[in-house]
C-alpha cells in the first residue's frame, strides 16, 4: 500500500500530483485535516488559511489540467509568520504585531505560490525570531512532536513542528544566527540556510538585516532543493539580494561523495558538547568517510568568540529595525496617551515580550557614542576574524561538519530564565551567519528518544556541496524517515 499522503515527501507529493493519483484539492483538504486535529497540542500554527489553501489548490489542479502545472503545482506548503502575506495576518510572533495584515507578498512567497506552492498557514515563531526554543512568542511556545513537554528548538519552532508532525511536508523559515538549522535539528527535520543575498529579504520582517537569510524546513534534502531552486535569484526590491546564477540544485542529489573533502573543526567536539549527540555526530561522520569522503582536521581559532560577537551585531541591528515600531508608523498602539512620549513609550512597553526588550536595550546601548568603539566596532573587527578563519579551512575543505546544536532538545521551561544559556544553544550555528555562509542539519541519529542533527556549512554559495552530501548521507541512513510515533 502507499504510504499515506502526510507521510509522504514533497518530491514523493510531486510525484503523486503529476501520477493523478490524487489531487491537490485532496492533499489539502487531507492536511488541513490534521491540523485541525493535531494542532492544539502542538500550537504550530498562528493562522490557517484553511479557505485561501482550498483555493489555491482548486486553481492548481486546473492548471495542471490544462498542461502548465508549475514546478510546485499543488504541493502544500507553510510560512514562517514572519514573511509578508496579502491579506493574511502577520503577527511576526508578536503583540506589537497582532492585527497587522501586509499590504504586500514577500518575495518569496510569491515565488513560491508562482510555482503553485498551496499555503496551510503562518507558523509560531520566537517574537521577532529572537530566542531558541519559541518560548518568546506572544502567542505562546510550540512543543516538539518527539515530546510535547520539549521545546522544538526556535525560531523557526512552528515551522520545524509542523513538518516533523506530517502537519505539512515543508514550511519556509528564517535564520539570523542558527534559527531554521537548530529547531530542524531538534525535531528531527532537513534545515537548510543558504548563502546570504542567495534568497531575497524583501517582505521578511527584519531582525538583523545583515545576518537575516531566509530558507527552508523540508523532510529530505532532495526537497530542500526543490524549494531552493525556487525561492533564490535576484531581486531587485532588496539590495543585499546578490545576482548570481541560480543552478540545478537537484542535480547535486545524484553526484558521490567520492572525493569530498569533509573538515572536521576541533573546536566543534569541546566540553560544552553534550557526549551522546556528540558520539552520534562522530558516527555520522564515519559513516559519509566509509562511503568516499575524506575527513580533514580544521581550526577555527576564533570561533569560540562566534557568540559573544553576534549578540553585539544581532541586538544592533535589532535595536535599529525594530525603531518603526511606535505606534505611529507600525504597530500596537497603547489607548488614550497623554502625549506623544506617552504613547511611544506604552505603546512599545506594551507591545513588545521581554526578550526583544532585552535585545533592544543591549543594541542601543552596544551603538551608544561612548560605547560604539569598544563594543559594535569591536565586534565587527571580530567578525572579520571569524569569516577569514572560514575563508582559510575551505582552502583544505569543501565543507565543514559537525553538531548542529550542543544538546538534544531540552523541556521547556528549563532554559527561557537563563538568557546566556539559551545564547549558547547558537554556538554551532552563529559562525555561518556572521560569516554569511550557508548550512544545513539533517537528522543524525536519536538521544533518549529525541533527534540530533549532523550540521554542515559550505563556501559562499556552496549550497549544492551542502545538498549533495546531507543528500548521499540520507540515502545511507534512515534517520530522516523517523517519525514521531504520535504523529505518524
Ligand atoms: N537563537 C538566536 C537568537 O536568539 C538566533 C535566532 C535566529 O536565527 N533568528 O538570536
Amino acid at each position: 500500500m502507499a504510504a499515506e499522503l502526510h507521510q509522504r515527501t514533497l518530491s514523493e507529493l510531486a510525484a503523486g500530483l503529476e501520477a493523478g493519483d490524487f489531487s491537490s484539492v485532496e492533499l489539502t483538504e487531507a492536511l488541513l485535516a490534521r491540523v485541525a486535529d493535531h494542532d492544539g497540542e502542538l500550537n504550530a500554527f498562528i493562522t490557517v488559511t484553511a479557505e485561501q489553501a482550498l483555493a489555491a489548490a482548486r486553481a492548481a489542479d486546473e492548471a495542471r489540467a490544462a498542461g502548465n502545472a508549475g514546478v510546485l503545482g499543488g504541493l502544500p506548503l507553510v510560512h514562517k509568520d514572519i514573511f509578508c502575506t496579502r491579506d493574511v495576518l502577520t503577527t511576526c510572533g508578536s503583540r506589537m504585531l497582532e492585527n497587522f495584515v501586509s499590504p504586500y507578498n514577500a518575495t518569496v512567497v510569491d515565488r513560491l505560490a508562482g510555482a503553485g506552492a498551496v499555503i496551510l498557514g503562518k507558523t509560531n515563531m520566537d517574537e521577532f525570531a529572537m530566542g531558541s526554543s519559541n518560548e518568546t512568542s506572544y502567542y505562546g511556545p510550540v512543543r516538539n512532536p518527539w515530546h510535547l513537554e520539549y521545546s522544538p528548538g526556535g525560531s523557526s519552532g512552528g515551522s520545524a513542528a509542523a513538518v516533523a508532525a506530517r502537519l505539512a511536508p515543508a514550511a519556509t523559515g528564517t535564520d539570523t544566527g542558527g534559527s531554521i538549522r537548530q529547531p530542524a535539528a531538534l525535531t528531527g527535520t532537513v534545515g537548510l540556510k543558504p548563502t546570504y543575498g542567495r534568497v531575497s529579504r524583501y517582505g521578511m520582517i527584519a531582525f538583523a538585516s545583515s545576518l537575516d537569510q531566509a530558507g527552508v524546513i523540508t523532510r529530505s534534502s532532495a526537497d530542500a532543493a526543490l524549494l531552493l531552486g525556487v525561492m533564490a535569484g535576484f531581486d531587485e526590491r532588496d539590495s543585499t539580494s546578490i545576482d548570481h546564477p541560480v543552478p540545478d540544485y537537484t542535480a547535486a542529489l545524484s553526484e558521490s561523495l567520492d572525493g569530498l573533502r569533509i573538515g572536521v573543526v576541533k573546536q566543534h567536539f569541546d566540553d560544552g558538547l553534550d557526549a551522546a549527540t556528540g558520539a552520534a555526530v562522530r558516527e555520522a561522520l564515519a559513516v559519509l568517510e566509509a562511503n568516499g569522503a575524506k575527513l580533514v582536521d580544521v581550526d577555527l581559532p576564533n570561533i569560540d568568540l562566534s557568540v559573544p560577537t553576534y549578540y553585539v551585531v544581532a541586538p544592533a541591528e535589532c535595536s535599529s529595525n525594530l525603531s518603526r515600531f511606535d505606534g505611529v508608523r507600525f504597530g500596537h498602539r497603547a489607548d488614550n496617551p497623554e502625549d506623544l512620549f506617552d504613547l511611544y513609550c506604552r505603546s512599545r512597553g506594551e507591545g513588545f515580550g521581554a526578550e526583544v526588550k532585552r535585545r533592544i536595550m543591549t543594541g542601543t546601548y552596544a551603538l551608544s557614542a561612548g560605547y560604539y568603539d569598544a563594543y559594535y566596532l569591536k565586534a565587527q573587527q571580530v567578525r572579520h576574524l571569524i569569516a577569514d578563519d572560514f575563508k582559510s579551512a575551505f582552502e583544505k575543505v569543501d565543507l565543514i561538519a559537525g553538531p548542529t546544536s550542543p544538546t538534544p532538545a531540552f523541556r521547556l521551561g528549563d532554559k527561557v530564565d537563563d538568557p546566556i544559556t539559551m545564547y549558547l544553544n547558537d554556538i554551532y550555528t552563529v559562525g555561518a551567519n556572521l560569516a554569511g555562509l550557508p548550512g544545513v542539519s539533517t537528522p543524525c541519529g536519536f538521544v533518549d528518544g529525541l533527534p540530533v542533527g549532523l550540521h554542515l556549512v559550505g563556501p559562499h554559495w556552496g549550497e549544492e556541496v551542502l545538498i549533495r552530501c546531507a543528500h548521499n548521507y540520507e540515502q545511507l541512513t534512515d534517520w530522516h524517515r523517523a517519525c514521531p510515533e504520535d504523529f505518524s
